[in-house]
């Protein structure tokens, strides 16, 4: 029986057909495809630049770099994401420090944010990491506004929603990554992200220092910006300024992503129409907690119900083929996290919402009949 997963890559002719192109062309890296996909992407998300790299966990990794990040470094984040968003701060020598989720919208809780800046003197957090859990946009105002009162930085880790927004105080539309509110913010094109370039991530920002930054760590520590070269031995001059690494995306990757940046909307929608079905159908459920819902500017990268026994329904799922997921383990429990300290009861909500959590298939080919069969074998686990 043909396997349904919680998430997977939708791949065209014409994706096809353009990663081909770059392939037959003479540059299969640092070619034309790169400023492309950014300029494109920039324009989807509503920023002024966008920096591609190798992966979403570069993305975070460079993010890092380019705030400052130093041993001892405070950084707060979330338990509920996926490893990466902490692991960015311990790269760069810092320290995590988590602080529980609102146990309605998953996110982080602002007021648990708070509540560990005010118990601190000032100057003893550097940053927050929010992430747009499972699509759904942060309400980074009022991140921003708490962050500027403590000179915090704030990273948005915006893997799970390209095309997710909020509404801010003035009733103005933001974007998940536009950089308004956020000094960077980081996007996945891993596979079951919402757009697949392989292996892939994307910077996005506002702040011209900062993205010549992130252009010079990407590529080696090398300055990219001729005006801004301290000497100058000839035309084969380079010069690199600072250690940097070389998380450079493929000329093919930016092809593909670039070709599936232009389906994004036709997807976003259609997770839109798989949410809400999934909605409809689970209302009034007696073995449903809680469940996500229509939501507004939700990208729905996963489709989160808490469910009743959930590992009973998650194994029975499993022998019908249909491979929900959990999303996430928190990760203050991952042993690496427990070496600094963290333990059980440390962060009560996110906990809970572990126990029940499951992540539904959510991907924009997913049929109406698959989604049905995956209710109905739903309903039959619970003998309804
Ligand atoms: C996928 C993901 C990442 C890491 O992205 P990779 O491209 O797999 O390195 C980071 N944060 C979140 C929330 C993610 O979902």
């Amino acid at each position: 029986m043909k396997i349904i997963p919680y998430g997977r890559q939708n791949i065209t002719q014409e994706d096809i057909d353009s990663v081909i192109e770059v392939l037959k062309s003479d540059l299969l890296t640092q070619g034309p495809r790169i400023k492309e996909f950014e300029d494109a992407f920039a324009e989807y998300i509503g920023c002024k630049y966008a920096v591609a790299v190798s992966n979403g966990t570069a993305a975070l990794h460079l993010c890092a770099l380019a705030l400052g990040i130093k041993t001892g470094d405070k950084v707060i984040t979330t338990p509920i994401t996926f490893a990466a968003s902490a692991n960015c701060v311990k790269y760069a020598g810092g320290d995590v420090v988590f602080a529980d989720i609102n146990p309605e919208t998953y996110l982080l809780d602002i007021n648990e944010v708070e509540k560990l800046l005010k118990e601190s003197p000032k100057g003893t957090y550097k940053g927050i990491i929010v992430v747009d859990f499972a699509g759904r946009a942060a309400d980074l105002e009022k991140f921003r506004e708490l962050a500027d009162n403590y000179d915090c930085w704030i990273i948005e880790d915006s893997c799970h929603s390209p095309g997710g927004f909020f509404h801010d105080n003035s009733g103005v539309k933001q974007n998940c990554g536009n950089g308004v509110y956020a000094d960077l913010s980081i996007f996945s094109f891993h596979p079951v992200k919402h757009i697949a370039s392989g292996e892939g991530g994307m910077i996005t920002t506002n702040c011209p220092d900062l993205y010549n930054r992130l252009c010079n760590l990407r590529t080696h520590g090398i300055q990219q910006n001729p005006d801004l070269k301290i000497f100058n031995h000839g035309p084969w001059y380079y010069e690199m300024q600072e250690l940097g690494y070389n998380y450079r995306l493929t000329d093919f990757q930016a092809a593909l992503g670039r070709s599936q940046l232009k389906r994004a909307e036709e997807g976003l929608k259609r997770r839109i129409e798989i949410a809400s079905k999934y909605e409809k159908a689970l209302a009034d459920k007696d073995y449903v907690i809680r469940q996500t819902g229509v939501v507004e500017g939700h990208a729905y990268h996963l489709y989160v119900v808490e469910f009743k026994d959930r590992k009973g329904l998650y194994e029975y799922l499993r022998e019908k083929s249909i491979y929900t997921q959990i999303h996430y383990i928190p990760v203050h429990l991952m042993p690496y996290y427990r070496s600094f300290g963290s333990k059980e009861n440390d962060f009560p909500n996110s906990e809970l919402y572990y126990e029940s959590c499951l992540s539904l298939p959510m991907y924009p080919t997913l049929t109406n009949a698959e989604q049905e069969y995956v209710l109905q074998s739903i309903n039959e686990y619970y003998n309804c």
